[in-house]
């Protein structure tokens, strides 16, 4: 038996509980996880609450990432003992997920922890963090470089947000924080922002093209904010698109595309190929101080993992969740 969250749906009502649930319940899969953290993330708390169409099949261990440590594997690149992480590849929505002692998945889903982290620092970044890098590449693939000029980052004080400020300012871009939450002005510098800019600046309706400013941006929020920022991109910058806080609408025109040559790169940590994964998580390791980071942690203990899905979900929560699993 392992203690789990477990997401169930009865006549079209659906339910989150905490119980215990037998090993041969798990899907299949050809590594067995022993589970030590997971995190809570926007996904998360939509699938347990029920507020976003998130689960496919049911019942559902909710849970996009976790870290652990590997119990059994039928697959030649893991043994007992490995420290693995996790991130998206459906689980949480199609195959159970992190918020549980155990889980048993599919091994090209698995990464080798880097060994910079423990279980728990991986985790402290979760998708986030690697969310984060993935936006920062895609900058750096299409060629928008330090010397350029000023990167944007929307959502600045959220996770992607904070930890795409503090790769941006560690590889040497001038990297400027847009919050609607000045009071994080103080943290958003010590994360290594050289300018904190208030959202309100974003969300007003723009023409086509707006003074050319930025060489790149990072939005997490979409929706007018993303529209204007794409407006004000410098001829052949980039801003990499990863999430939806504000809206998933996207009123824009192609004038900053046709006429500057801006790229809109999309981001999808989910179904990321592995390649890039493990050089994402890499990266993360050679760029980021954790510790740096443990301010804005909060914990909870797995028992506890529903309240805190509601607290998030009524934004009563900050920065990143930890759940421990051990
Ligand atoms: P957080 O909740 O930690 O941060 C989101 C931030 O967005 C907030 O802190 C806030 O920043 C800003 N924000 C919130 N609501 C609004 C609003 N109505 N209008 C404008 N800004 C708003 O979430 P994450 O950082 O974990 O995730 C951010 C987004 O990225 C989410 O939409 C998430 O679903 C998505 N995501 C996508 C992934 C992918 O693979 N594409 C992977 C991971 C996340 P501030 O107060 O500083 O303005």
């Amino acid at each position: 038996m392992f203690d789990a969250v477990i997401i169930e749906k009865k006549d079209e009502e659906q339910t989150a509980s905490f119980r215990q649930i037998a090993q041969d319940a798990l899907p299949a899969g050809n590594v067995l996880v022993k589970i030590e953290w997971s995190t809570l993330n926007y996904k998360d708390a939509l699938a347990i609450t029920g507020k976003g169409p998130i689960v496919k099949s049911w019942p559902m261990v909710p849970g996009v990432d976790f870290s652990g440590t590997v119990v059994e594997s039928r697959s030649p690149d893991f043994q007992p003992g490995d420290r693995v992480l996790l991130n998206g590849w459906g689980v949480g929505e199609k195959h159970w997920g992190g918020l549980a002692g155990l889980a048993r998945v599919n091994a090209e889903w698995l990464i080798a922890l880097p060994s910079a982290f423990s279980t728990r620092q991986a985790m402290i970044l979760g998708t986030a963090g690697y969310t984060a890098m993935l936006c920062v590449m895609a900058l750096e693939h299409a060629d928008v470089k330090p010397t350029d000029g000023p990167v944007l980052v929307t959502g600045a004080s959220g996770g992607v947000g904070s930890i795409a400020v503090m790769l941006l300012s560690e590889l040497g871009y001038e990297a400027v924080a847009v919050t609607g939450r000045m009071a994080e002005k103080d943290y958003l510098e010590s994360l290594g922002a050289s300018r904190v800019i208030g959202r309100e600046l974003f969300t007003q309706k723009t023409r086509p093209l707006e003074k050319a400013e930025w060489a790149g941006a990072v939005d997490v929020v979409g929706g007018q904010v993303l529209a204007s920022v794409c407006a004000a991109i410098r001829p052949r910058g980039a801003v990499a698109a990863c999430g939806l806080a504000g809206s998933m609408d996207l009123p824009l025109t192609v004038a900053p595309f046709i006429l500057r040559g801006v790229s809109l790169l999309g981001i999808d940590s989910a179904l990321c190929p592995r390649e890039q994964r493990i050089r994402a998580w890499e990266r993360l390791a050679g760029l980021i101080d954790v510790t740096r980071l443990e301010d804005v942690v909060s914990e909870y203990p797995l028992s506890k993992a529903i309240e805190a899905a509601h607290a998030l979900m009524d934004g009563r929560t900050r920065g990143r969740i930890l759940i421990n699993v051990a």
